[in-house]
């Protein structure tokens, strides 16, 4: 298992324990819904690509430390990584 891979399945797992609890996942915690709806957004759509990076989608959310894992990021080639949220 690569690491995409690895961190989609802890994603998912994140998921099945929020739908457990009865938690929804709400634009508030999802940044490309929050991009989705601020199509104009320059900031939101990298904010979502960073998300997406970690294994969020529409549908799930990253695993726990998702915030951390972007702020640090270990790619600084990345044409973002200036531009990344929770620096
Ligand atoms: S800056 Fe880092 S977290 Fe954001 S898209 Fe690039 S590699 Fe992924």
């Amino acid at each position: 298992m690569n690491l995409t891979e690895a961190r989609m399945q802890k994603a998912r797992g994140r998921l099945e324990q929020m739908k457990a609890a009865g938690e929804t996942i709400t634009q508030e915690h999802n940044l490309v819904k929050k991009a989705n709806a601020n199509p104009g957004s320059k900031a939101k759509a990298i904010a979502a690509m960073c998300y997406q990076c970690f294994g969020g989608t529409e549908e799930e959310l990253p695993d726990a430390g998702w915030k951390e894992e972007i702020r640090g990021c270990t790619s600084p080639a990345c044409a973002l990584y200036q531009h990344r949220p929770y620096r």
